[in-house]
């Protein structure tokens, strides 16, 4: 099959549009028509300059969600017809990790494949996290594809990939906050957004943003922080959180990617039980700078991905709870484009103007 996708063909170099050969479902694998897909900083990173990749072309994408079309042999779990989230995370289902009830990470996630469906000009290619999902039409292993009910918008739920999961899940099962609890985030872009709505369906009575845009205060409001800080006017932002919580946060995520940023949610928790996240990932060339004595004190740091949640069993979980009007993920979204105009959304992406842009074919 023909397929228009979106690429990186090198380091500083715009994404691109271009044609490429797709192969159907092999064994344990299924093809996936694509009706929305979002924009996310780790595609970015591919033609930005701040990752280490040399492996190009490679095709982008890794928040979607579609419609299954054929079904490989050996395929057991998906059937024609299905609407599913593609996921970077698999859950093969039958791994010590995925068997376990401490971790997503399932196992087949750290194993080397090699599978390269996709062909531009007789080369194989890749594709980010074994999806691509600028594209049309995915091939995709069965793990890789969750199932979800067939009644929501697949356009409104397609960030449940990526920031959804990795922002509500952070609040919900990595820190698991507390009904009645304070709250702190750092950065208030697509994951900070869905940081707040997992603090608020947890049940927090005290959210804190922070973000130096005030332009994102309205709709964080809206979703439930009920003190906002811009940094920019604030020379203490540690001593505004102590203030606010009397005496700290009891939890704080860190949504920005930045070491110094790291360093303030630990601060801003309280004595004792304060529980931090890091989500933001940090530039390679940044390491955890914290004062020893911040987590002597009893503090705790954190780290999640994809937001705990087991990506195949758990995850359409939050399309049920999006279908019963406590997600609002169509607040989330700022700006829906078609995939030939991708580079202008990845421009609103990085001039911060966006809070989720995706991509609907
Ligand atoms: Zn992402
Ligand atoms: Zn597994």
């Amino acid at each position: 099959m023909r397929v228009q996708a979106a690429f990186a063909s090198g380091q500083n170099r715009p994404i691109e549009v271009a044609d490429f050969d797709l192969d159907g479902p092999r064994r344990g694998e299924v093809l996936v028509e694509m009706k929305a897909a979002g924009l996310c900083h780790s595609d970015m990173s591919f033609f930005d300059g701040s990752r280490n990749w040399t492996d190009y072309p490679i095709v982008l994408g890794h928040e979607g969600a579609g419609v299954v079309r054929e079904v490989g042999a050996g395929v057991t779990s998906l059937s024609s017809g299905d609407h599913v989230i593609l996921v970077g995370i698999p859950e093969c289902g039958s791994c010590p990790a995925c068997r376990s009830r401490k971790t997503n990470l399932c196992d087949q996630y750290f194993r080397q494949v090699d599978r390269r469906p996709l062909s531009r000009d007789g080369r194989s290619v890749r594709a980010f996290c074994e999806l691509g999902t600028f594209s049309p039409f995915l091939t995709v292993r069965e793990w890789q594809a969750a199932r979800i009910r067939p009644d929501v918008p697949l356009d409104a739920i397609c960030c449940l990939s990526c920031a959804g999961a990795t922002g509500v899940g952070s609040a919900i099962f990595t820190a698991k906050v507390e009904p009645g609890s304070s709250v702190v985030v750092y950065g208030l872009g697509g994951i900070g957004l869905n940081v707040v709505e997992g603090a608020r369906i947890a049940g927090a009575t005290t959210i804190i943003g922070v973000d130096t845009n005030p332009a994102k205060e309205e709709t964080a409001r809206r979703l439930g922080v009920t003190h906002f800080i811009d940094p920019r006017s604030m020379a203490d932002v540690v001593g505004a959180v102590r203030d606010i919580t009397r005496g700290g946060s009891d939890y704080a995520f860190e949504c920005v990617g930045s070491s110094a940023i790291l360093s303030q949610a630990v601060e801003s928790t309280r004595i004792g039980w304060g529980t931090t996240v890091t989500i933001g990932i940090l530039p390679g060339d940044q390491r955890v700078d914290l004062r020893p004595r911040a987590l002597q004190e009893g503090r705790r740091l954190m780290g999640s991905y994809l937001g705990n949640i087991k990506t195949r069993s758990e995850l359409p979980l939050l399309a049920d709870w999006y279908a019963e009007g406590k997600l609002h993920f169509d607040d989330l979204i700022s700006h829906r484009i078609g995939l030939a105009d991708i580079r202008a959304g990845f421009h609103l992406l990085a001039s911060g103007e966006a809070r989720r842009v995706v991509v609907t074919f």
